[in-house]
């Protein structure tokens, strides 16, 4: 008993009108899904909410009045139609297409923020002018169904969102791709997105992941970061074809700078190019056998080349050449002539130190050594340069030039018992040029 009173005390009547019953016979039909209804052979406009609804309708005075089943209130009335067949529409029924337009835009605006959302719009206004609003309304359910992933607002304050941006436009295009025409959104247009993200005001700066870079011994980017980033945004390349930027700017100057450093340690005495060589005065090589070199294999097979010849003949030209063409495709190169070679190896085994030396000698992938056989040495001289191509011997290639033949290199080891084993490993695999002619030298001087 209690209960029930202390309840009827919180209650209120239920009593709308349509309860209480109308004055005038209320009939209910039902809207279509363009927002009309039939009465009496014509149609009439109801409230787009009402659309596949059924609504009240009566008719007073000649007016055909509206009314929600359930509240029983008026939502709309028209005046009745004598006529058949027509249509009788209220303007307020229907929403107004550029108000439609400006809601989207605004709803775009408030997914990825302002500035983006009007650029995004603008682009998709400018490519697809006709069906405008449709692609907004489809650009927004897609950026609405990832929500979650997209730029957090007011302002991007990281890199980050520019790749979660990029994740939105990855993964939706297999949710999205099978809406029909006009609600299917347009790709080329959503796929540069992530740039006019990009644009956006970060505040981040340039010299910040400049100094990062660096951070990681990147320098080239760190150094190049400003003018890497201007000219990807003036070409509008993805973000996956930038990253390759990066990364290759950095590789070829590192190599680059290699290139220059093993250049100055290869210790070229002169600058002698292949271009240069003159093969019509040269007829003992071809400029053909010169360039099937230059794929370098001998270097990755491990193998010798040896230009023996008389003096004036351009062997030296040609070991230089190709030495510096081996450094260019990113070789370590050292150049030596056989006397400096032997006197270095001296040094170091009066010092304790040949072995260390030869060591030294064997970091690089080619050594010329010039001049062989021009002058004799001594028993230890021998020794050591027959350790050094001993230990270079299928392990690093070695570029000879020689005025002797091997047959007389014995004659010129005084020592058959070194000569063999050292000659022996040099010619074994190795490319043998015998360069012959007239001494370039001579002949330039008779010319003058
Ligand atoms: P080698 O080492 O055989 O004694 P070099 O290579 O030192 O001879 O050549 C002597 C000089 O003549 C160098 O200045 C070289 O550049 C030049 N020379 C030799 N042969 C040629 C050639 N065929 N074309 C151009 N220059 C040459
Ligand atoms: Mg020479």
């Amino acid at each position: 008993m209690r209960y029930e009173q202390d309840e009827r005390s919180h209650m209120r009547p239920y009593l709308t009108p349509a309860s209480l019953g109308p004055q005038v016979p209320v009939e209910s039909r039902k809207v279509d899904k363009t927002g009309l209804l039939s009465w009496h052979a014509n149609k009439y406009s109801a409230p787009m909410v009402y659309q596949g609804a059924r609504v009240g309708v009566r008719v007073e005075d000649g007016t055909l009045i509206l009314t929600d089943l359930e509240t029983g209130q008026e939502i709309a009335r028209h005046r009745l139609s004598q006529g058949k067949g027509t249509i009788i529409r209220n303007k307020d029924h229907y929403r107004d297409k550029a108000a439609r337009i400006a809601d989207l835009e605004a709803a775009i605006g408030e997914l990825i923020g302002d500035d983006a959302g009007a650029r995004l719009c603008a682009l998709i206004k400018a490519t697809s002018p006709r069906i405008y609003k449709d692609q907004l309304s489809a650009v927004k359910r897609l950026l609405a169904a990832h929500a979650p992933l997209l730029l957090p607002r007011p302002a991007v304050t990281t890199s980050k969102p520019m790749s979660q941006t990029q994740n939105v436009l990855l993964q939706a295009p297999t949710k999205h791709r099978h809406l029909p025409g006009r609600h299917c959104v347009n790709w080329t247009v959503m796929l540069r997105l992530p740039l006019i993200c990009r644009r956006l005001p970060m505040n981040i700066s340039i010299e910040q992941v400049a100094s990062q870079y660096r951070g990681i011994r990147c320098n080239h980017i760190a150094k190049g970061l400003a003018d890497l980033l201007r000219e990807a945004e003036a070409n509008e390349v993805s973000y996956l074809a930038f990253a390759e930027v990066l990364v290759a700017h950095e590789q070829q100057q590192r190599n680059q700078r290699r290139i220059t450093l093993n250049r100055r340690k290869a210790r070229f005495p002169v600058d002698k190019r292949l271009a240069e060589f003159d093969y019509r005065h040269q007829t003992t090589i071809t400029k053909r056998q010169v360039n099937q070199l230059l794929d370098f294999r001998f270097i990755d097979e491990r193998a010798n080349l040896v230009f023996i010849g008389p003096p004036g003949v351009g062997k030296t030209h040609l070991a230089i050449g190709i030495g510096q063409e081996a450094v260019d495709a990113g070789y370590k190169v050292l150049f030596t002539t056989a006397l400096a070679l032997v006197e270095k190896l001296e040094l170091a085994e009066i010092k304790g130190e040949l072995k260390q030396q030869i060591t030294a000698l064997q970091k690089f992938d080619l050594l010329i050594i010039d001049e062989l056989g021009y002058l004799p040495m001594n028993r230890q001289a021998r020794y050591n340069l027959f350790q050094l191509v001993n230990a270079l011997y299928e392990y690093r290639s070695v570029i000879i030039t020689t005025n002797k033949e091997f047959t007389a290199w014995g004659e010129f080891f005084h020592d058959d018992n070194v000569a063999v084993p050292i000659v022996d490993r040099l010619i074994h695999h190795s490319h043998i040029f015998m360069l012959g002619g007239e001494s370039y030298r001579l002949k330039q001087k008779r010319q003058r």
